[in-house]
Parts: structure tokens; sequence; C-alpha cells
């Protein structure tokens, strides 16, 4: 399900980004291969998605933390 739009679309139309080890980092990291460990944060293929979803990268990374430490 994308996070964004929360439509749900076929995970080939999907893409995977997961929180960052490193909790200095302050991006997602993506996930091309879907098989890195951790909670993921999936986005469609809409341009506008794409977008939003950069703008909410922090709000999930707030997320990430206590998640996968
Ligand atoms: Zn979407």
């Amino acid at each position: 399900m994308c996070v964004i739009c929360r439509k749900r679309a076929p995970k080939g139309d999907l893409a995977r980004y997961v929180c960052p080890r490193d909790l200095a980092a302050d991006s997602l990291v993506p996930d091309p291969g879907r098989n890195k460990p951790g909670r993921g944060f999936y986005v469609c293929g809409e341009p506008e998605c794409r977008e939003k979803f950069g703008k909410a990268e922090k709000g999930l990374m707030k997320k990430c933390k206590g998640v996968c430490i």
C-alpha cells in the first residue's frame, strides 16, 4: 500500500524504502531489491506521491526511531 495515497497497488508498482541503520542519517534508504530488513515504506509510481513522499520523509523517519534500532 502506498503510504501517501493509501491505494493498494501490486508490489511491482511500489518502490520500497527502509529505515536507515544509521540514526544520524536523515533520509530513508531505497530498497530496489525489496530484501532489506527493517520497517519498510512503500510509495506508488504516481509523480504526486513521489513528490509528497519526499516531503513526508522526515515524518516517516520519526516512525523509524524506536522501531528499528
Ligand atoms: Zn500513491
